[in-house]
């Protein structure tokens, strides 16, 4: 007497998404990312010192130079300030992959989906493609 079109509704799982991460990686990929921040803002940091420095002393012991020794700080200055920028940028990038990753969608490579390895994240915060997919890429 049971009715027997109620038995089959269970049939709508949704397909396994590519796009899932545990926790853990995800944490781990967030660790990562902010090791690689502060190692860069220190460095970048260390830049910004140096650039001071170097413009302290060409202001105080400039008395005795030469044109070419100016110009040789003015350089080295104009190197340290490209060096901070560079620094800058990578950080402006890590931040913005940690921002990414509070939202779910970082890490995932561009062409097939997959999840990008950790230790590749953590090597390069703004890699968007796998490895695999990478290596095609250059073989083109
Ligand atoms: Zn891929």
């Amino acid at each position: 007497m049971a009715k027997a079109t109620d038995t089959k509704s269970a049939s709508t799982a949704k397909a396994a998404t590519k796009r899932s991460r545990s926790a853990a990686e995800t944490q781990k990929i967030e660790t990562a990312l902010t090791e690689r921040r502060d190692e860069l803002q220190a460095e970048y940091d260390q830049t910004l010192a140096e650039i001071t420095e170097l413009q302290r002393e060409r202001l105080t012991d400039s008395a005795g130079d030469d044109q070419a020794d100016t110009g040789t700080k003015t350089l080295e200055r104009e190197q340290e300030i490209t060096l901070a920028n560079n620094l800058l940028e990578r950080i402006n990038q890590v931040e913005r992959a940690i921002d990414r990753l509070g939202e779910g969608n970082y890490g995932y490579c561009e062409k097939c989906g997959n999840a990008i390895p950790v230790e590749r994240l953590a090597a390069f915060p703004s890699a968007t493609l796998c490895v695999s997919c990478k290596q095609l890429e250059e073989r083109r």
